[in-house]
């Protein structure tokens, strides 16, 4: 029980890798506000974790959006009085040449994976301060530090989540409060299964390439990012601080490095 009564909120947490978080941190007992966009997706994740003995809540809110987030954060202080940990964990892929991608597309990603990061610390942030206590792990993607093809908007947004998370962390470390961030490889998902179905004729070489540029023999699974996860949210961390953590089958540091 590394998260034994911790107060978690886990933006999107309806699918892929938040939800599998979700199921860990309740399993190791943590309270979990589930967030989504997807109110579908998002209840299914608290009934899995109450079916499993674990405590959890929904709340629909978008990541974007300050008054929504705000309402958010309210209602969690309003329950528990506290939130122990945020996992900025909500984003979107984005694909295509630079030259290719609409102003609004690039917007949107930019909104959702970086913008999507601000406000729910913002909100977060002074609570944790109050409390002199708290763990942050934001999203960011092994293609922070490394050049992918046709990825350009969601690169861009992965680099400012990994230079905003040492910033965070300068600022915060004063608070007893903790900013690390996450960087996977390819993980199957939803999203990663989406993209591949949508961008590729033989979504099964795709995989193939894909295995080529690591150097385990298999991709990731979102329990891989998950366990990750559970190590930066618990205290076994507590000496990391502003830190990347690498969770890519050796993507970064391998042979195509
Ligand atoms: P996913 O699509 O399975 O899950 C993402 C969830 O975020 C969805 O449930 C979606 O509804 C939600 N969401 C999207 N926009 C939102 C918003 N505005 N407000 C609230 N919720 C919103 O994706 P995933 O693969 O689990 O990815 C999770 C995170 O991990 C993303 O930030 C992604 O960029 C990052 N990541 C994924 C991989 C991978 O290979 N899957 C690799 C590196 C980083």
């Amino acid at each position: 029980m590394r998260l034994q009564d911790k107060v978690v909120l886990i933006t999107g947490s309806g699918s892929g890798i938040g939800k599998s978080t979700a199921l860990l941190f309740a399993r190791e007992g943590a309270k979990v506000v589930v967030n989504d966009l997807n109110a579908e997706h998002g209840n299914e994740t608290v009934n899995e974790i109450e079916s499993a003995g674990g405590e959890a809540v929904f709340i629909q809110a978008d990541v974007t959006d300050p008054s929504s987030v705000a309402s958010m954060v309210e209602q969690i202080i309003a329950k528990y009085g506290r939130i122990d940990v945020l996992f900025n964990n909500a984003g979107i892929s984005g694909v295509g040449l630079l030259h290719e991608i609409e102003p609004e597309a690039w917007d949107k990603v930019m909104n959702v994976n970086i913008r999507g990061v601000f406000l729910p610390s913002k909100y977060v942030l002074p609570h944790m301060i109050e409390k002199r206590n708290g763990s942050i792990i934001n999203m960011s993607s092994c293609i922070a530090e490394i050049g992918l093809a046709r990825r350009a908007s969601y690169a861009t947004t992965k680099g400012a989540v990994l230079a905003l998370t040492k910033s965070m962390q300068v600022d915060y470390a004063q608070y007893n409060i903790r900013v690390n961030a996450l960087l996977p490889g390819t993980i199957l998902t939803p999203f990663v299964e989406n993209y591949l179905k949508t961008s590729y004729d033989n979504p099964a070489e795709a995989i193939a390439g894909l295995k080529k540029r690591q150097l385990s023999e298999e991709l990731g699974r979102p329990e891989d990012v998950a366990q990750a996860a559970l190590f930066l949210a618990s205290d076994d961390s507590k000496f990391v601080m502003g830190s990347p953590l690498y969770v890519d089958g050796g993507v970064v540091f391998g042979k195509n490095a």
